[in-house]
């Protein structure tokens, strides 16, 4: 088992690992070394011994320009797709010649 810094706020260093936040997915957790301490639930990172607030908010923050630089440069598809009035118009006038 692995052995992680004392517990910031109350000094246990019965900690254990998070697999998973809602902030960095599966990934955030192991790049930042963050655990939770077992007797208060207080969670921080493990190897430093200090939170992880930080290096969540500079996370969350280089995410979110990222999602902004990816809707810029690549916008849905959709909205370059336009339904084409002269063709519309063609048929429906082809159609009402040959009624008459
Ligand atoms: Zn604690």
């Amino acid at each position: 088992m692995a052995h992680y810094q004392p517990c910031p706020n109350c000094a246990s260093e019965q900690a254990e690992a998070i697999g998973f936040t809602w902030w960095g997915g599966m990934v955030g957790p192991k790049m930042f070394t963050h655990v939770k301490c077992t007797k208060c639930g207080t969670t921080y990172n493990g190897k430093t011994g200090k939170s992880n607030q930080q290096a969540i908010a500079i996370y969350v923050t280089l995410w979110t320009i990222f999602g902004i630089v990816v809707m810029t440069f690549f916008p849905s598809r959709n909205s370059n797709r336009q339904n084409n009035p002269s063709t519309a118009a063609n048929q429906s006038n082809i159609s009402t010649t040959a009624r008459y």
